[in-house]
């Protein structure tokens, strides 16, 4: 699909055109998957466009370089700047932003230290499974692709190269006709969707998969526990197999990008009812209440673009 560029681009402590943020074709993370990025959202407020948890978003990218020894050369703050300003440039209200920081070109070796390049890109995008999938769910199956074990590539730190196992998933559910794949973990229990946490819901309740069966600890997926904890659903963090998918009452997948997406069957298999269920509706409300202003913002996540 054709893809239509915004006019700037913040890279290496400077804005610039969109086009003249080139890399070197010998830049290492081009290689080796060094790369380290994050997804953040945008939304228009009542009171003007904010960034959600970007200090959050922006604390995981520095954590994720850590696993990898990344240097990033600029402060929290600094990048927290760059991600406003790339918007405000780009005079965008309702937006995703990405921040990267990648091993650059000056060393062809797998533990070369080479300088990490910065880069803050943003554009405008709607929901990322595709049109009206907020409202009529998507149709799932579970990939044949396991996710890596644990002492292989770590599922905590957002790499590039970590989205090659994505890439596989997301790749095969599209091919077969699936809005998304969900992955199980080398355990052979269930982790998450190729770029989605999952939550399951049974009898009221809420389970969601742990940090341990190889998933990336979602800012959204905290979002929704904080959510649903602070109006009374009860929220459990566990370890589930294969065959709950087929069992639950309702399943939800959250990211940044799939914000909050029912999933209406698995394998074929109608989920509860076939369409979104009551307490992914109210966890929906929720969660878009925070930019429409209908939930509060009790703990500071909005940030102002300014
Ligand atoms: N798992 C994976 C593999 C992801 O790529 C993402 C998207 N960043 C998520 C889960 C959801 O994370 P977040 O809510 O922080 O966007």
């Amino acid at each position: 699909m054709a893809m239509t560029y915004p006019e700037y681009i913040w890279q290496n402590g400077a804005i610039k055109p969109w086009a003249e943020a080139t890399v070197h074709v010998m830049a290492h993370a081009l290689h080796y998957g060094s790369s380290v990025f994050e997804g953040i959202r945008s939304y228009e407020t009542p009171n003007g466009p904010a960034i959600f948890r970007l200090t959050d978003h922006l604390k995981r990218l520095y954590l994720s370089a850590k696993i990898y020894d990344i240097v990033i050369p600029y402060t929290i703050d600094e990048l927290a700047e760059a991600c406003r300003e790339v918007i405000r440039r780009n005079g965008l209200t309702k937006a995703y932003l990405r921040p990267v920081a990648f091993r650059g070109l000056g060393g062809f070796g797998l533990s070369a230290d080479t300088p990490t390049d910065v880069a803050v890109a943003t554009w405008e995008m709607g929901p990322y499974l595709g049109p009206g999938v907020l409202e009529t769910g998507i149709d799932a199956c579970v990939s044949s692709w396991q996710r890596f074990a644990p002492n292989t590539i770590p599922a905590g730190a957002k790499a590039g190269g970590n989205y090659l196992s994505g890439q596989l998933i997301a790749r095969e559910a599209r091919r077969l006709g699936f809005g998304e794949g969900i992955a199980l973990a080398s355990t052979g229990l269930l982790s998450e969707g190729a770029g989605e946490n999952l939550f399951l819901m049974f009898d009221g309740q809420m389970h969601t998969t742990p940090a341990s069966a190889a998933i990336l600890n979602g800012i959204t997926r905290h979002t929704l526990i904080t959510l649903a904890r602070d109006n009374g659903i009860e929220v459990i963090e566990r370890d589930m197999p294969r065959e709950y998918l087929y069992l639950a009452d309702e399943i939800l997948m959250c990211g940044t990008a799939a914000e909050v997406t029912p999933i209406k069957s698995v394998d074929g298999k109608p989920v509860g009812e076939g369409k979104a269920g009551p307490i992914t509706r109210r966890i929906q409300d929720l969660y878009f209440g925070l930019f429409k202003g209908t939930t509060e913002d009790r703990w500071g996540w909005l940030d102002p673009v300014g």
